[in-house]
């Protein structure tokens, strides 16, 4: 590395992306959200606890009650959020992304994404219809974070990027000012399609500026918005980080590159928990969906039908 660029680490202006600015809350709000923050530690170590955790990437299957702990701890992560954004000034008034008024956050890349939130939200959209469209919008963003990261990268070694290195910081924000929208954007709805399996970086996110001002093409992205991340407290992500080492994913940060490479580590696979029955894949990579056996046209609605007019035993009256 040049001793210019060294310098220029060390000294110079940190760049920082609205998901990067660190907020402290109180000891007042910690104290208020004492319940929820107990019952991420609960939670945390419930994940931590389940038998074959530490084996996932070997045998492909989750623990039984993965999903279920997975949502507790989103839960507890939730009503502290709720607690702590009270005691934040502009805190209630703020959108959030994924919300109508707070998608403009939508457009930069969702980062740092955890390997337990990976793979749950990689069980919620697997079965979607348009999963292998979103697959490749997934990939098609994924390459390109990817290529803006690398293309400042000055080091032999692409693997060996500090994450608050200028090029992956400066990658991030030419990624962002693409506008390309988080492929899990309902543009026309302003509504996250996966608002109750969001990743904790986009939960915890909170500008306190007007959605204008958060959208990456806004002349004074990322320096002007103002924002609070109200992230777990340190002893939560101590946890989590222990978790991360024993799952020993090695997911990357980034939503989309983590998202593709849970599908490579599948082979296309759902991901199922043990007792769960495996998903029957179709021959275009879809999920085969369950008959719905309510509808006017299904089988046992045709059987009544045909036994009108009939007798008792079929005969015709
Ligand atoms: S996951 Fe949802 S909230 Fe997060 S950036 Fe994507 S659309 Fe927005």
């Amino acid at each position: 590395m040049a001793l210019a660029d060294l310098l220029g680490i060390l000294f110079g202006p940190r760049l920082r992306l609205p998901r990067d600015h660190i907020t402290r809350p109180s000891r007042r709000a910690n104290k208020a959200a004492k319940a929820s923050i107990d019952a991420m530690q609960a939670a945390l170590d419930k994940i931590s606890a389940l038998p074959g955790i530490a084996d996932i990437k070997q045998t492909k299957r989750l623990p039984r009650g993965f999903s279920e702990a997975v949502q507790e701890l989103r839960t507890a992560y939730d009503e502290y959020f709720e607690t702590v954004r009270k005691f934040l000034p502009g805190g209630l008034e703020a959108k959030r992304p994924g919300e109508p008024g707070g998608c403009g956050a939508c457009y930069a890349a969702v980062m740092p994404v955890m390997a337990w939130e990976a793979i749950d939200l990689y069980r919620e959209v697997r079965p979607w219809r348009d999963f292998p469209k979103l697959a490749q919008r997934l990939a098609a963003q994924g390459e390109q974070q990817i290529k803006d990261i690398q293309a400042l990268h000055t080091g032999k070694d692409p693997e060996r990027m500090r994450m608050a290195g200028k090029a992956v910081q400066q990658g991030r924000v030419d990624y962002a000012k693409r506008m390309q929208a988080c492929p899990f954007l309902d543009e026309a709805k302003q509504r996250c399609r996966v608002w109750d399996k969001r990743p904790v970086a986009c939960r915890m996110h909170l500008p306190v500026v007007d959605e204008a001002t958060t959208r990456p093409d806004h002349a004074g992205w990322p320096k002007a918005v103002k924002a609070h991340n109200v992230r777990m407290p340190v002893r939560q992500q101590v946890t989590i980080r222990q978790l991360e080492k024993r799952l020993a994913l090695e997911l990357n940060p980034f939503m989309a590159a983590s998202l593709l490479q849970l599908a490579q580590l599948l082979e296309g696979q759902a991901m199922p928990e043990v007792g769960e029955a495996p998903q029957r894949m179709q021959q275009d990579g879809q999920v085969t969906q369950r008959a719905n056996r309510n509808v006017k046209h299904a089988k046992k609605f045709q059987k009544g039908k045909s036994q009108k007019g009939k007798g008792p035993k079929g005969r015709k009256k």
